[in-house]
């Protein structure tokens, strides 16, 4: 597949069409952002440990029964995906208290949420990602609701087999974010699953090895990142 014109830069990769109008290449950069944007810098391997991070879990996703748009990694910073018409609602599921729940509800932050709660934030940077609800979500014509309630069941079964994962592996999944997109009608996981997007503690020390120590300026972010791939034995060469 042949690298055709850039399409569109987000905060962290770069979109590629194809010759193929069906597929994009994804080009996982360096660049980590925080707080909307507003603080960015260059975090020498981020790129390549975030593709092949988000390479190894959509793979294992796809054995799970979850359809991804991951196809084939192609380079250290490359992956070839399917092109889908994104939805503009990000999914979040919180398995412990952090982040802005603990802001907005005043929790502490480690508390064990039972059942884990479900929320949904409209993807629009100049709005600061607000959070809405599913109501929201159909009349504004972001999705049906047909296509929200598949949405719902997708990531309660990524939080299934991800949870476990993590476990088995001495972490703590604490929360993450999915983005979903349509290809031929059907509801595909999209975006990247990486420490960007999600929460990730060691089981015993709680020491955070996520995005958070970029937030927080907690230093040594991708050494983190590493540490989790090797802990899920995770190929980073
Ligand atoms: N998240 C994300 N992108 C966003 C907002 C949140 O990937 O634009 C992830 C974040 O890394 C965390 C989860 O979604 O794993 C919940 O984030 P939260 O609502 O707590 O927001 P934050 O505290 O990061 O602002």
């Amino acid at each position: 597949m042949q690298k055709q014109q850039l399409l569109y830069k987000g905060k962290a990769k770069s979109v590629y069409e194809t010759d193929n109008a069906d597929y994009l290449i994804l080009h996982f950069r360096d660049d980590t952002s925080a707080f909307n944007g507003e603080r960015v810098e260059q975090l020498a391997r981020k790129g390549q440990v975030n593709n092949k991070f988000n390479a190894y879990i959509m793979q294992k996703l796809s054995e799970a029964g979850v359809e991804t748009h991951f196809e084939e990694q192609l380079s250290h910073n490359e992956v070839l995906v399917k092109r889908m018409d994104m939805i503009p609602v990000e999914c979040v599921v919180r398995n412990y208290a952090a982040g802005s729940l603990v802001r907005r509800l005043g929790l502490e932050e480690g508390e064990k949420l039972t059942p884990p709660t479900y929320e949904l934030f409209y993807k629009d940077d100049a709005l600061g990602d607000p959070m809405v609800n599913e109501s929201q979500s159909v009349t504004f014509g972001w999705a049906t609701q047909a296509q929200l309630d598949e949405m719902r069941r997708l990531t309660t079964q990524v939080n299934d087999v991800l949870s476990e994962m993590f476990d088995s592996a001495g972490m703590i999944l604490v929360d993450f974010k999915l983005e979903f997109g349509v290809f031929k009608d059907r509801i595909v996981l999209g975006d990247e699953f990486s420490p960007d997007g999600c929460r990730i503690w060691d089981k015993e020390t709680k020491k955070k090895l996520d995005k958070d120590r970029f937030r927080q300026s907690l230093g040594d972010v991708i050494e983190a990142y590493e540490e989790v791939a090797n802990r899920l034995g995770i190929p980073l060469d």
